[in-house]
């Protein structure tokens, strides 16, 4: 079913608008069969339909990395749940892109099988103490003839509990040098591997969370991402391709609560008149709006920037502005839609209920927000240090 304001804010090229609105037909009768059931489940469903698949490099029209927004963005607006489309996205946009950016083409095609969805990956960076400071962490491979022996724990880490393959970043240096952290891609079941504490959470709450430790892991050196010593260097591109467009995934469910916003305030009758009928009430619609064409436009910029081959890594300022602003918007239109709805938002099965932790997590994941100004400052030239 389509609501008569479906054509507002649909600015995009006809095919990527012709991609989001197969994959929203396309998922709506799956998220219907599998609404309720676990993650995995629900991930499976979603992969079956193709989200996870990487259009070839050089595909234009429109080029890969759009075409993955457009299909999450779809199945958002089909309804699936927003934990599973920022599963998927972080996925495909945090680790599959820059893994196929990265890695020597045997390497990337030996991995391709996890478009389909039956091999899960994470990206384990934040350790107990701390996520901001990578150069802080603890965990240490050290080199042991052809091997490196890993021991640590990485923690709140997305899908850790389920994930079949994990992306590590260790320490293989000393101290704060660029050079002192490596990456690692390996499977979760190494032996010296174990999946430690699994973390409830009130944002996102469907998506697993969870801690990997690591006790003595025998890892081969072609575990290696990279060379020893670019660790950092892969995390900028993981980290950069992830501000520039994971948030994507909430396209979708803001669109689904700007739609269900407008008619409730259109619908609803309040001081003899519709409710919708107050400026005041009005203005927040046109602000929700707002919000979702200024983050729309955003993502899809940046992902025409990544399809036209420009390096996420030459894009971090602008990756963080854009992590920033939809991450922001994304509150703040939570926020007019719990305004709006009254109580009815803090009650269950009321079909107004509000969910402000999800939105609230995105100012911290991927680089929290106070940290990603001080970066994008520090690019103007200013002397600021984290
Ligand atoms: C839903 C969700 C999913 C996540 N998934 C993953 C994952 O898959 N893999 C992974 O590795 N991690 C993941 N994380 C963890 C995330 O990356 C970290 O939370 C993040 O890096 C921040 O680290 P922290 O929570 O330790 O915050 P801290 O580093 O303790 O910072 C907390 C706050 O303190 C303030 N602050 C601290 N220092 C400064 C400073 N120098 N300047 C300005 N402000 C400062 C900022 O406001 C900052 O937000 C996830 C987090 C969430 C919420």
């Amino acid at each position: 079913m389509t609501a008569p304001t479906d054509h507002l804010l649909r600015g995009g090229p006809a095919a990527t608008e012709e991609i989001v609105d197969a994959f929203r037909d396309r998922a709506r009768p799956v998220v219907e069969q599998v609404d309720g059931k676990d993650f995995r489940t629900q991930w499976q469903a979603m992969a079956d339909l193709g989200v996870l698949r990487l259009a070839d490099a050089d595909s234009v029209d429109p080029g890969p990395v759009t075409r993955s927004l457009a299909m999450i963005e779809g199945i958002g607006l089909a309804g699936a749940d927003p934990g599973i489309c920022y599963a998927l996205a972080s996925q495909v946009f945090g680790m599959q892109f820059p893994l196929r950016a990265t890695l020597r083409d045997p390497d990337w095609q030996a991995l391709a099988h996890v478009q389909d969805g039956r091999t899960l990956l994470c990206h384990a960076l934040t350790e107990r103490k701390g996520g901001s400071d990578p150069l802080s962490m603890d965990t240490r491979a050290r080199r042991d003839g052809d091997a490196y022996v890993l021991d640590g724990a990485k923690t709140f880490i997305t899908a850790a509990p389920v994930a079949d393959l994990a992306i590590v970043f260790a320490r293989t240096g000393e101290g704060r040098s660029p050079f002192a952290l490596s990456a690692f891609l390996f499977p979760v079941d190494t032996p010296g591997v174990r999946r430690g504490e699994s973390f409830e959470k009130t944002a996102l709450p469907s998506v697993p969370m969870g801690e990997l430790v690591f006790d003595g892991a025998r890892l081969p050196a072609t575990a290696l991402i990279g060379d020893e010593g670019s660790g950092l260097a892969v995390m900028s591109s993981t980290t950069a391709w992830e501000r520039a467009v994971i948030l994507g995934y909430a396209l979708g469910p803001m669109r689904l609560l700007l739609r269900r916003t407008v008619e409730w305030a259109g619908g609803r009758d309040h001081f003899g008149r519709r409710m919708g009928a107050s400026h005041q009430v009005a203005a927040r619609i046109s602000d929700m709006a707002l919000a979702l064409h200024r983050s729309r436009v955003q993502l899809y910029a940046m992902a025409a920037r990544l399809d036209a081959g420009v390096p996420a890594r030459q894009l971090a300022a602008d990756a963080a502005l854009t992590k920033i602003s939809v991450s922001e918007d994304y509150v703040r239109l939570t926020e007019h839609a719990t305004a709006l709805a009254g109580v009815r938002a803090f009650v269950p099965g009321s079909g107004l209920a509000a969910d402000p932790h999800s939105p609230l997590a995105a100012l911290t994941y991927a680089g929290p927000n106070d940290l990603l100004r001080v970066g994008v400052a520090r690019q103007f030239g200013l002397p600021v240090e984290n």
